[in-house]
């Protein structure tokens, strides 16, 4: 009866639980390696728990990261957080594309704890991205969160698809940005903004 039970549990496991590593397994055996050999022996089992690590952000909640790193103040001045770090897997290849983002907002009533931004970018990062959307969804959180006048968000990247396989060599460097409320409708503030991360 017991092993029944653990039959059921694995057949109905929900896609994004079901394991990777057999998988991994399989392909490497369809990319002509021997999975059995010493270096690849941990390999399949290296790869998912790397994969899920790297698409943890699915399952993690921005409301949980915030924690209520939230403050009511008067301050009215442009926050600016710059160089935030990311890494992230181009939805197209699977493959890494990473660089820096640079985040900015106008408080109106509250503002976000310092530490929390780049928090907010790796649960976005983590993830199956294209840069233009990982751009988008940082400036959008940040609008709903804290409701500030405007949100600026720059992103460079490399992205690995486009510098390994050889193509569009010159076009492996793109920058992205997201500009709404006074980011968007003020030339003064995008440009101080621009200034402060030039
Ligand atoms: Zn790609």
């Amino acid at each position: 009866m017991k092993s029944n039970k653990a039959l059921l549990k694995v057949v109905s496991a929900k896609p994004g639980e079901q394991p990777l590593a057999p998988l991994v397994e399989d392909l490497l055996i369809r990319l002509g390696e021997d999975p059995k050999r010493d270096g690849l022996v941990r390999t399949p089992r290296r790869v998912e728990s790397a994969l899920r690590f790297l698409t943890s952000g699915y399952h993690t909640d921005i409301q949980k990261v915030l924690n209520g790193a939230l403050y009511d103040v008067k301050y009215d001045e442009m926050v600016v957080v710059r160089d935030i770090e990311f890494f992230s897997l181009c939805e197209h290849h699977m493959l890494p594309f990473y660089g820096k983002m640079h985040v900015a907002y106008l408080p109106q009533k509250k503002v976000i704890g310092l530490s929390k931004i780049p928090r907010i970018v790796d649960v976005f990062a983590r993830r199956l991205q294209i840069q233009e959307r990982l751009t988008q969804q940082v400036a959008q959180t940040i609008l709903e969160t804290i409701k500030p006048l405007g949100v600026g968000v720059i992103c460079e990247a490399k992205h690995l698809c486009m510098m390994m396989r050889g193509v569009e060599k010159q076009h492996s460097g793109a920058t992205t940005s997201a500009m709404l409320g006074a980011f968007r409708e003020r030339k003064d503030t995008r440009d101080e903004f621009l200034s402060l991360v030039k």
